[in-house]
């Protein structure tokens, strides 16, 4: 194994180092320190996969929009769209951005999955910075 020669990057503070660690030393975040490789394939897999299902969303938003505007009924309520376009919209922007490196998303996504993991905390003391 030739772990000293592997570069460890935060995905939250962009911090680097040559270190394996679990979480990162500098913002002492528990995930989103990683292997800079995986953490690069873990930011492009997800950038492609949001900006899809993103994509996906805005369009069936449309599709049932339109269907909707051809109908003399209404066959969704405009909260449903609002859910939609939001969320869709959300998932396309962070998916566009992190291919330019900025994965708010991802990051997002690391806080909501830290949290439901907060019971598994790592052996050793944690350190304060
Ligand atoms: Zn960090």
């Amino acid at each position: 194994m030739t772990d000293e020669l592997k570069t460890f990057i935060c995905v939250f503070c962009h911090y680097r180092s040559q270190k394996k660690n679990f979480g990162c030393p500098h913002c002492g975040r528990p995930f989103g320190y990683g292997e800079e490789r995986t953490m690069k394939a873990i930011q492009l897999a997800h950038a492609a996969v949001f900006t899809l299902i993103g994509g996906m969303l805005i369009l069936l938003g449309v599709k049932i929009l339109i269907n909707e505007l051809r109908l003399p009924y209404e066959i969704a309520p405009w909260w449903v769209f609002a859910v939609i376009f939001g969320f869709g919209g959300l998932l396309a922007m962070g998916g566009l951005s992190s291919f330019f490196g900025n994965s708010w998303l991802l990051r997002l996504l690391f806080l909501l999955f830290a949290r439901n993991n907060l019971a598994e905390k790592p052996k050793g003391k944690p350190e304060e910075n």
